[in-house]
């Protein structure tokens, strides 16, 4: 079964273009997203322009920042806090990564918690960690809406993540070993020895390492379920994921594309927590 995370993350948003047309009148408006993006970088723009596009599409308004890599770090910081004033604005999205010179997790850190809609500043993080509600990062909480969506349970199940980044690895690990979804999960990273072994016993296989085509057939169970969340430009010039596809779909049981597996459902999660930030300042009383 290949998860299609192209049409999933189409209906994700048209249901968000429902709730909101639905709501707007009485919010008094629909949400906004304030999308900052700090110097030239030509990956950056691409993502921040299809983001934009797909906040369009759901009837969520952007407003867009674009500043020199030359800002200084204080300055970014103090922008940031301007728009956590600001409120005519639900969430605030940093692109990242950001230009060299400037220090990440302070401007992160900066962004309000109610604001934080890619969920991660620290105190998202540490929602995470103690499995208490709050702004869940976007491609964790994407890999669980497309389980859901294709009905897929990780309860009982043997799970390894293969990275420990605070974008993906370590919150999806904690996710899945959360109360809600109740895997027992293993989070792999460079220094784990013989990570193939381990691998070769998992149900389910989160591969969010960054190295092309990583994850051979030999590492799979015959009907594991695999979720490729790497992006990653192959030896032939051509995208791909951190899973060996060809030969690694024939035995898996559920396998998502690079693209259109887990990168677009990433960014509906983006709509997903802007809506959900929104409804709380405006809906909630
Ligand atoms: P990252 O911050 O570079 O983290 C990579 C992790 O993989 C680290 O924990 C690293 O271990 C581990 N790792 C690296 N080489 C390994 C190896 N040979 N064996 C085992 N573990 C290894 O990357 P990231 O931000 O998490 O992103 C990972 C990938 O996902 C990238 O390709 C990125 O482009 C992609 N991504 C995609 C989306 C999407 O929307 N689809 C979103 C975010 C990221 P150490 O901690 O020991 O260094």
């Amino acid at each position: 079964m290949i998860l299609d995370g192209k049409t999933t993350a189409a209906d994700i948003r048209a249901a968000l273009r429902e709730e909101i047309e639905k709501d707007r009148e009485k919010a008094g408006r629909a949400p906004c997203l304030a999308v900052v993006l700090v110097g030239e970088d030509p990956a950056s723009q691409v993502y921040v322009r299809n983001k934009e596009k797909a906040c369009a599409d759901a009837g969520i308004e952007t407003v867009s920042y674009r500043k020199p890599a030359s800002m200084p770090q204080k300055e970014l910081e103090e922008f940031i806090a301007s728009l956590n004033a600001d409120s005519a604005i639900d969430g605030i999205l940093l692109q990242l990564p950001l230009p060299e010179g400037l220090d990440e997790r302070p401007c992160i850190d900066a962004i309000s918690p109610e604001k934080d809609v890619d969920g991660l500043t620290a105190v998202n993080q540490g929602r995470v960690a103690m499995n208490v509600p709050g702004l869940r990062p976007c491609t964790p909480a994407g890999i669980l809406a497309l389980l859901d969506r294709y009905g897929i349970s990780v309860s009982g199940k043997k799970a390894v993540v293969i990275g420990r980044s605070n974008l993906v690895g370590r919150p999806i690990a904690l996710m899945l070993g959360s109360r809600d979804y109740n895997a027992t999960v293993t989070m792999c990273h460079s220094r784990t020895p013989d990570l193939a072994a381990v691998c070769r016993e998992a149900d389910v296989i989160v591969a969010a390492l960054g190295k092309p085509r990583f994850v051979t057939a030999d590492m799979v169970k015959p009907g594991a379920v695999i979720i490729d969340v790497g992006i990653n430009r192959g030896e032939d010039g051509k995208l791909c994921g951190d899973v060996d596809y060809d030969n690694v779909a024939p035995i898996a049981s559920a396998i998502t594309p690079v693209p259109g597996g887990i990168g677009p459902m990433t960014i509906s999660q983006l709509l997903v927590n802007t809506t959900k930030a929104w409804r709380a300042k405006l809906l909630s009383a």
